[in-house]
């Protein structure tokens, strides 16, 4: 294990805890099998299914972040991560498995960190595929409350166009 790159994520986060050690192993993994150069590949595009501790390990180690467009969040929930190289075509999907036995926080932050890779993580092919990253889009005037919004993210209903907190507050409860 990269000590000195631990450190690096720890500084970014604030703290070390499990959650951190899930994303900094997921990107050890990726790196590896993915023959990736830390944080220096352009190509490389990083899904998280999760908003927790681990999305700043992948942030420090890949260099994917929210702003380049080049680290996408899509919420299910899930502890996987899941990586596109465009240049390469490789990708990779790791998602954690359940813990089997009961550990303490630092056990738990230890074994993730150190256990094997197929014990910590499933390793699979990714079940979709590279996502739309283009960052160009049709800005659209919500009906209701006149803020801009991207084109795919506005909803028509009843003739309206409908930002999504305005379509949120007047389809409930319809
Ligand atoms: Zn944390
Ligand atoms: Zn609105």
């Amino acid at each position: 294990m990269n000590k000195e790159l631990w450190k690096k994520c720890v500084n970014f986060h604030g703290h070390e805890c499990p959650g951190l050690a899930i994303g900094f192993r997921a990107c050890e993994i990726a790196v590896e099998k993915m023959d990736l150069k830390f944080s220096s590949d352009e190509e490389l595009v990083c899904v998280t299914e999760n908003d927790a501790c681990g999305v700043d390990a992948v942030q420090v180690i890949t260099g994917c972040t929210l702003g380049k467009g080049n680290l996408v969040y899509r919420g299910t929930g899930k502890m996987a991560f899941t990586f596109f190289n465009r240049k390469s075509g490789k990708s990779i999907r790791l998602i954690m498995k359940k813990f089997t036995s009961e550990m303490s926080r630092e056990e738990r932050q230890k074994y993730i960190l150190e256990a094997p890779e197929d014990q910590v993580f499933s390793i699979k092919k990714p079940n979709f595929t590279v996502p739309n990253t283009a960052r160009l889009f049709n800005t659209i005037i919500c009906d209701r409350c006149g803020e801009g919004a991207p084109e795919h993210k506005i909803r028509i209903n009843n003739a309206e166009k409908l930002c999504l907190d305005c379509f949120e507050k007047y389809t409930r409860g319809w």
